[in-house]
């Protein structure tokens, strides 16, 4: 499925294509803070070639650097993994692969973005020293911070990300975006200030900012967990240790989660009672909101995440072309749980 930059096809389409494709596909996930001069050239390289490899994912580059999460088909890996050993911006990067090889594809196009910056994360990067960043944590290491009572866990990621799965004990910080939990930490972490701190998020990328950022604000002992949970996952496995991490981990691709250990931490949203941890976006595409369904709701609800939802759904296109620039402000107001919509 070789497709050009533009790729016209629907969302829809797109899906059906992507799951009639059965190859089996590495997903994985990279970064790398690096000076890039020309951003949109480099956009171009990547997607020529990882276009003829049938990649698919959504990758940020900007002056900084690059953010990649990406699925490659197996029989294109050797070739998809020399290509970036011979790229000077990339060689050399390490990988973070998927623990779960589900069966639903991670992803079903390839997006390449030029941003501003890799991660959103409000800051002003002339105003520190962003290469004042923590050391790293292993897993060991990480297990031995849960375990002692002098250290202070915090998770670096959203609310629904921590919802689903966390370290035990780990201060988890009730926020949308990772501005606002920039904003808020080092406030919260202030009664916390001589103990040692370890960050963690989803890969590794936003504790690299993060412990840079709270170092300038005066704490002194900050490290945080070396290719965030995907790589803690794998260590855990490869060296027998005990999981400390309760939990799913939330990824930003069509999985939404990738089992850790057995646990279910939460609950359905919809009859705030079974536990669930599973994430569905609604049906209703002008609503789209993320929430957390057990099966008996989600076979009630017949996918919607409401009754107004489903009844919306049933109107002409054309109604709901007019209603979706309001729609959002109105179901905003009256769900009865926490609306979230990822940032694509
Ligand atoms: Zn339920
Ligand atoms: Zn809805």
């Amino acid at each position: 499925m070789n497709t050009t930059a533009r790729d016209l096809r629907s969302r829809e389409e797109k899906r059906l294509a992507a799951k009639a494709d059965t190859r089996p596909r590495v997903t994985l996930s990279f970064y790398r803070y690096v000076q890039i001069a020309n951003p949109e050239a480099f956009r171009q390289r990547l997607l020529d070639k990882w276009n003829s490899f049938d990649c698919m994912g959504r990758i940020y580059v900007a002056h900084e650097g690059i953010n990649a999460q990406m699925n490659v088909p197996k029989v294109y890996w050797n070739e998809f993994d020399t290509w970036i050993q011979s790229q000077p911006e990339l060689s050399g990067i390490p990988y973070k692969i998927a623990v779960e090889e589900g069966d639903a594809p991670s992803f079903f196009k390839l997006t390449v973005k030029v941003k501003e910056k890799i991660v959103a994360d409000g800051l002003d990067d002339t105003s520190f020293d962003v290469t004042n960043t923590g050391q790293y944590l292993t897993a060991e290491e990480m297990n031995e911070y849960v375990n002692d009572p002098d250290a202070v866990i915090v998770d670096m990621r959203n609310a629904y990300e921590s919802e689903v799965g966390k370290f035990e004990g780990a201060i988890t910080p009730n926020v949308e975006t990772f501005r606002d939990e920039l904003k808020k930490t080092p406030e919260l972490l202030r009664i916390h200030k001589d103990k040692k701190i370890a960050l963690y998020c989803t890969g590794g990328i936003r504790c690299e900012k993060a412990s840079a950022w709270l170092k300038h604000n005066g704490f002194k002992d900050v490290r945080h967990l070396k290719g965030g949970i995907i790589d803690y996952a794998h260590q855990v496995k490869e060296k027998g240790l005990p999981s400390t991490f309760k939990g799913k981990n939330f990824v930003f691709d069509e999985r939404l989660g990738e089992r850790i250990s057995d646990e279910i931490i939460s609950k359905c949203h919809l009859c705030k009672k079974n536990p669930s941890d599973t994430h569905y976006h609604c049906k209703n595409q002008i609503c789209h909101t993320l929430f957390i369904g057990c099966d008996q709701c989600v076979e009630k609800k017949d996918g919607y995440c409401s009754w107004v939802c489903k009844q919306v759904d049933k109107l002409p296109e054309n109604t709901k072309k007019v209603l979706a620039r309001y729609y959002n402000i109105y179901i905003r107001k009256r769900q009865p749980f926490k609306k979230t919509r990822l940032a694509n």
